[in-house]
Parts: structure tokens; sequence; C-alpha cells
């Protein structure tokens, strides 16, 4: 078995398994050796379910060979970040106070995986319950490296995710969303993050943290693989309520349409970020220019590709989503992470409660990090009656300003016209685990230009788009209206076509290997 299969793309992996070319537990023996490998760098996956995974890889294979017919992810060997329940595999969401649980039961998205026939090879470290973008809040440390430059964050939360795509443990991935974290650490490690529409895939068996907000997505290496996923996430679920019952389209048909005349807006608003001074009142200051850079590559590519581009579009409320997004999903997250009371949901304390109060008290402790508690303390307060119109009222009246200017942009009828945004992914690129040289502003408004989708419940998509001149990913985001994740699959398919990647990308950790020589020319990092 050729080491090399590893770096194929999911679509191309499946491809050459139903036509018996390779078998799934072949290809799953490269990935584990490929995991033996990295991970002691890379440090992505909390738990590696080896038997599972063989198991079914097995079961995969067995069907093949009877003629049976399998899934569009057969034997592709896939990670889901620790915030999705499996089955008897433990799951912790980056927390003490789940350390060692069994679910019962798979998410809704696993579910899916599983009915596709793709093969579960373990679950990624993420910060703590989904709060965070760098790992950093993981109880479970080392974190994640950046695959690009172990000194420096593979972002988060799903940072396990997109780290181990990047260095070919497991092809694809599984990543939650509610502020930018499928979408932030895929640009910081130069892979492809979708956050679908609010709505588009189901979050069953998911851990909530913010759930007006909460999504679930694909981590993948190319647009097409991204497509593929949505295929099989995407669809109405009754244990969801907030499922759209919306007709899913084949994704990769949909992506391969004609560009011509799709309308591409660039804002100056997604090219600065606006910080909240103690005064209240907003200053501007610049993002990274080699990002402003990409963007604007990006724009000529799709523009050359047929594509009409519109600049200047005003999005005026983006300048409130990071402090909005502060209230909010903190508020949200003291409300959904009350059922961890080593009763209903986590470990009991083993600290000699007295009675039940004090078993709630002490398993909440002992077992919560302290972002988490930080954040239940801020969302209590702020949740208070007495503070409720100052903080909570006013931070969704700056969603409904956010979602307007989406609703005005997209408008058929309207001065823009959209079909998609164009943004920067972050306004910086991974930065370093103890902050040296690395703007603390554009740090602590990494979300800025992802956030605001969350709010509006739109769909986004992060792709990479080049390097910094010290070998870092880039990151862009196209945007579109609800359920319109065909024409961002669309525009990026065009992007990633005419070569937004450089040339002989290859994350740190991969060209430190010797992967043998690969059957593939075209394959990346060769
Ligand atoms: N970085 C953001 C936070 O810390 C977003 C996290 C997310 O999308 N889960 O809340």
């Amino acid at each position: 078995m050729n080491r090399e299969f590893v770096r194929l793309t999911a679509f191309e992996q499946a491809q050459l398994i139903r036509t018996k070319q390779i078998s799934a537990s072949e290809l799953l023996k490269a990935s584990l050796v490929q995991m033996e490998q990295v991970e002691p760098l890379t440090h992505a996956f909390v738990t590696i379910c080896e038997k599972e995974a063989k198991e079914k890889a097995r079961a995969v294979d067995k069907k093949i060979a009877a003629g049976e017919p399998v899934g569009p992810l057969a034997g592709v060997p896939y990670s889901a970040k620790d915030l999705f329940c499996t089955r008897g595999i433990q799951t912790t969401g980056g927390s003490g106070i789940l350390s060692g649980w069994l679910p019962p039961y798979d998410a809704a998205a696993i579910e899916r995986m599983n009915q596709a026939d793709a093969v579960l090879i373990g679950k990624t470290n993420c910060d703590e319950f989904g709060m965070g973008g760098t790992n950093e809040n993981s109880a479970f440390q080392p974190c994640p490296r950046n695959p690009y430059d172990s000194e420096r964050v593979a972002g988060g939360s799903s940072g396990g995710s997109a780290a181990a795509v990047a260095t070919y443990e497991g092809t694809v991935s599984l990543g939650t969303d509610t502020g930018g974290s499928i979408r932030e650490p895929a640009a910081f490690c130069g892979v492809v993050g979708l956050k679908p529409t609010y709505g588009r895939v189901s979050r069953w068996g998911t851990l909530a943290f913010a759930s007006s907000m909460d999504t679930v997505g694909p981590i993948t290496r190319s647009v097409r693989d991204a497509a593929l996923m949505m295929n099989v996430l995407a669809g109405f679920d009754p244990r969801d309520n907030v499922t759209g019952r919306v007709s899913v389209p084949d994704y990769i048909s949909e992506m391969k349409k004609e560009i011509k005349g799709l309308r591409v807006g660039i804002s100056p608003d997604f090219l600065k970020v606006a910080v909240l001074a103690s005064d209240g009142s907003i200053e501007d200051h610049p993002i990274e220019p080699e990002i402003t850079a990409a963007v604007m590559r990006t724009a000529e590519i799709l523009r050359s590709a047929g594509a009409e581009v519109i600049t200047d579009v005003p999005m005026l409320n983006t300048k409130y989503s990071v402090p909005a997004y502060f209230v909010i999903s903190r508020i949200e997250a003291y409300s959904n992470l009350q059922r961890y009371d080593g009763l209903k949901y986590g470990r009991p304390s083993q600290n000699h409660p007295v009675d039940m109060y004090d078993l709630f008290a002490k398993s909440r402790e002992d077992g919560f990090g302290h972002e988490v508690k930080l954040r239940i303390l801020t969302g209590l307060f702020m949740s208070r009656k007495d503070f409720y119109e100052k903080y909570y009222l006013r931070a969704q009246r700056a969603r409904a300003l956010i979602r307007s200017d989406y609703d005005r942009i997209f408008d058929p009828m309207g001065d823009y016209r959209l079909d998609v945004l164009l943004t920067p992914s972050t306004p910086l690129p991974a930065f370093r685990f103890d902050r040296k040289g690395c703007d603390p502003v554009l740090i602590q408004y990494a979300d800025m230009f992802t956030s605001p989708m969350n709010f509006a419940g739109l769909p986004g998509i992060s792709l990479p788009a080049g390097k910094t001149s010290d070998g870092l990913p880039i990151g862009v985001q196209f945007v579109g209206y609800d359920y319109c994740e065909s024409k961002i699959l669309r525009a990026a398919y065009i992007a990633e076509q005419t070569g937004t990647v450089a040339e002989g990308d290859c994350p740190e950790r991969c060209s430190e290997l010797d992967m043998g020589q690969s059957p593939f020319g075209n394959s990346p990092c060769l």
C-alpha cells in the first residue's frame, strides 16, 4: 500500500475504493501509520478509535466484495471534533467535566457519515465546549500545533480538526462553528472550512455552546470534498427543530456551474477592524496588508473567470459583531451549561460533597476550566434582570442590524444584488502561542469577519488563498444568502481551480516525513 494515498482527496479515495483499486482497510492502515508519525508533533487528537475504525473499514470492504452498494464516502478516514457524541467512544467537548464519558448514541452528523460509509478514526481536540479560538482552552494539553509553524496556534475551536486534515491524519473532519470555529482554524491551517446556513445541518447529539448560532460543517483539503460532505450532511432532521425542510441539491454539480455574471461584493468594512474604546467610541485598526492583498487577488481571479466584482459595498454594522457576540454567546452558554451538574450530566465530584447543592458546586468547580467559568459568570451577570436591557437587548438589536446589512446586499431587487460577498476569513494569520510579534488588537478581533455570519445565520466558506512572506496560510471567505451554499462553493471552486494556493504548498510536518514516490502527479505537497 502506497503511503501517498492518504494525500488524495476524499472524492478520489472513495472512487479508488469503490472500483476496488485499494481497500478501505489498506487506506485505514496507511492513515494510522501517518497518524503514528505526525500526531506526536501535531497533537490534534484527544481519542483515536483504531478498533472501531478497523471494524468499519472491514465492513465497507465486505460490502464491496459482495457487490452491495456503498455510500459516497466509502472507506474515507475522517475525524470529528470532540463535541460530537459518538456511541461508546469517549466524548469530552475538550472539558474535564466530561472526561471518560461514553455517549449512548451517535450525533446526527456522525450517523450520516456512517451511513455514507466513512470511517471514523478519532476525536479531535478543541477549546472547552467550543469556547476559544486557539485550543488553549482545552482541558487536554498539549493542544494542537499549527502544521506550518509549531510555535503557532492551529486556531479554534475546531483546531484539532483543521490540524489533522492539513497533516493528512484522516482526509476530512467534522467541525462546529458558533462564531468562526470552523473557518478560523481552516484559515490558520491552510485548509477549507464551510459553515453552513443555520438549520442546514442537524446538530442533534452535538454539545451545545450558543444554540442560536451553533452550526455543524465540514473541514477538508479541497472545495469538492466540502461539497461532497455537504451532500452527506445537509437535510431536515426532526430531532433538531431548527433544521429546514429545504431540498438538498447535488452540491458537486451545482459547484461546477458557470460563474459568468456571478455578482461578487467586497466591503471596506471587512478590510479593517473596528475597535471599541472604553469611552464607547469606535476606532479603525488596520488588518494585515498581506491579507487584504489575498482578498484582492481572489477578486481578480473571479473577475477574469467572468464574475462581476462590486467594490465599496457598505456593511456598516459589522463593527458591532465582536461586542454583540461577547454578550449573546455568553448568555446562551451560561444557560446551556447548567446541565453539567455532576448528576444529570458530567462527572460527579469525588471531593466529599455534603449535599446535592454541594455536589453541583464541587462538580462544576472541579470539572470546568477557567475560560468556561469566566463565560458562565459573565453570562449570568449580563442576563440579570436589571442588566438585561443594557446588555442583552442592545446586543440583540445589533444582531438584527447585522442581519439587515445582508438582507440589503443580497436583495435581488436591491442596489447591490450580490450572489456572494468576498471577505478575509481572519484579520491576521496564525499567531504565536506566546503572542510575540503579533498584533494584540487583531488577536482580540480574530472573529470579527466570521461571527457576523453566525448572527445572520448565513453560510460562509474559508479557503486557502496563498501564504504570507513568513509562509503562513491566508484564508479568504465567501459568504452567501440563506441556503445558498451552492453559490459560495461555486465561487470557491473557481478560486481554487485557478490556483489561490501557492506552488509547493506543504505543511512543515509533511515535508519532514519521507513519503516515498507518489503515483499521482497532481497531489499537493509533492
Ligand atoms: N472564538 C469564538 C469564541 O471563543 C468562536 C468559537 C466558536 O465558533 N465555537 O467564542
